[in-house]
């Protein structure tokens, strides 16, 4: 971690702003021999397509490359520090599968070309469906949802096709527990059930008990979380699924977070019915900036024919999108999905393979519990489950419950060059700091992290911590006058 780090603060006009007209970024050639290879912008494009004024800045090379240079330096990524925010698994994304899904071959391939002439990526992908398919447990994988919570969706509408062709159209009901990410709910909700929540016990799990107070021939399904937002392994989740199974309802998997369990453990060996996996979380394509992901939904034998289409097909080695699957949800998203995404997916599992994964989760695990284990607990206690390990993260609380302690902690952080933890999140712990280091970090930054929180807290209770951050390039926004005044028009 960086001593006396202070974020670079440029008063960076727009690029509208610095326009002037007739600057140009790059003139083509001069000797007309090397000109005739450069033809003219405007030509590649259709005459009636073509516009009769763009208004484009006009800047020069140079320019355009400070600018954006600048607003780099005031941003922060995963590749500038730590960035163990819970739930999100902020891990290094190798450049290699960056390499690979920003390939020529990738950048340049149309989702309306016949398949004949994408058969290279569709093997991948339908190789990449098999290899998801065999680290959860599943059948058979639709890799076109854009998201976990559209992964998600898919899954629930999924479930509820399902009854509706089994006599159980009266199901109405989807367990999910209190400590669910809210997606969970939303996601049930929009399908048309009625979410009904699943207490957790004070050491932060889900009893077998509880949810067989709750199913009746009103259940349609449970959504969990295995390990749960609290980092727990789910202790009682064969015994969860069997009561749920035994009043007729299907288990939903949210894999958001399957950097626990990758090469460990199998969601449809404990009794899960569809899942969906975060590609953009646990499989290396960068996230946080809200860019493109991917939420493959996979299913067992019972609900694949429900999956949303296409699904990739090989009719031996002559590969294709599958349209026609009668008792499909239908189509949630255009074409293959985000398929640089599932590239990414492909590439990183190939070149971890089987043990190379397995090594992920211990390593995740092991940070975790590393560093939850190098906080005070008498300033971070645990919440939940006291004696119980960790998985991929670990939820504290500031001691004392200060009210707006995990905020001032996590803005601290912030000046000293790393990201905070995830605040205020799982809803059922007060003050709560969610951290999740990944397996991408070295002991001594988790040690340094660890250290810096520690002290925080010291400068916390004595109140001589001010009120950070005070080294970045932007101070605490006025969240109401964000929201409220908006104004998202420039005029120059
Ligand atoms: C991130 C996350 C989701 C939602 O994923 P999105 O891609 O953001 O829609 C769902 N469940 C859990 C546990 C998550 O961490």
């Amino acid at each position: 971690m960086p001593e006396g780090f202070k974020q670079a603060r440029w008063k960076e006009p727009l690029l509208n702003e610095i326009s002037r007209p007739g600057r140009v970024g790059m003139l083509p050639p001069s000797d007309p021999e090397i000109a005739k290879e450069f033809p003219e912008p405007g030509s590649l494009v259709p005459a009636r397509m073509r516009r009769a004024s763009v208004e484009l800045p006009e800047l020069s090379e140079l320019q355009v490359l400070r600018h954006f240079n600048r607003l780099s330096q005031m941003n922060f990524s995963v590749e500038l520090g730590m960035y163990p925010l819970g739930s999100c698994t902020m891990k290094y994304n190798p450049k290699v599968s960056e390499m690979i899904a920003s390939s020529d071959a990738m950048k340049q391939a149309h989702p309306l070309q016949p398949p004949e002439t994408v058969q290279g990526l569709l093997s991948i992908l339908y190789e990449l469906e098999r290899m998801l398919s065999e680290i959860t447990g599943m059948s058979r994988f639709a890799l076109c949802t854009a998201a976990g919570a559209q992964g998600e969706f898919a899954g629930v509408l999924m479930i509820r096709k399902y009854l509706m062709e089994h006599g159980g159209s009266e199901r109405d009901e989807i367990l999910v527990p209190d400590s669910a990410h809210g997606t969970n709910p939303a996601s049930a909700a929009m399908a048309g059930f009625r979410v009904v929540k699943v207490p957790s016990d004070s050491s932060g799990q889900v009893r077998a008990r509880a949810v067989q107070e709750l199913v009746s021939e009103k259940t349609a399904g449970m959504m969990f979380t295995v390990p749960n937002t609290l980092g727990l392994f789910e202790s009682e989740v064969l015994d969860v699924s069997k009561a749920v199974h035994a009043a007729g309802g299907l288990m939903y998997y949210d894999g958001a977070n399957m950097n626990a369990l990758l090469g460990k453990a199998r969601p449809g060996d404990m009794g899960f019915d569809v899942v969906h996996l975060n590609l953009h979380k646990t499989f290396a394509t960068p996230h946080g900036g809200g860019g493109p992901g991917a939420g493959p939904v996979g299913a067992n034998d019972k609900l694949s024919p429900y999956l949303p289409v296409p699904l990739i097909a090989d009719n031996g080695g002559k590969y294709s999108l599958d349209y026609d699957q009668e008792r499909s949800i239908g189509q949630l998203k255009g074409f293959v999905g985000n398929s640089a995404v599932l590239l990414r997916a492909y590439a990183y599992i190939r070149l971890l393979g089987a043990s190379g994964l397995a090594d992920v989760s211990s390593l995740a695990v092991l940070a975790a519990n590393y560093l939850w284990r190098r906080l005070d607990p008498n300033a971070f206690p645990v919440s939940h489950g006291e004696g119980l390990r960790r998985k991929h993260e670990a939820v504290v609380s500031v001691k004392g419950e200060l009210p707006g302690g995990a905020m001032k902690v996590a803005k601290a952080l912030l000046d000293r060059g790393v990201h905070s933890p995830t605040v205020y999140f799982p809803l059922i712990v007060s003050e709560a700091l969610m951290i999740e280091p990944t397996e991408s970090e070295p002991m001594e930054l988790l040690d340094e992290y660890a250290d810096a929180m520690n002290k925080i807290y010291m400068s916390l209770k004595d109140g001589t911590l001010g009120d950070p951050p005070v080294e970045t390039s932007v101070g605490r926004v006025d969240e109401v006058k964000a929201s409220r005044p908006l104004t998202l028009k420039v005029h120059w």
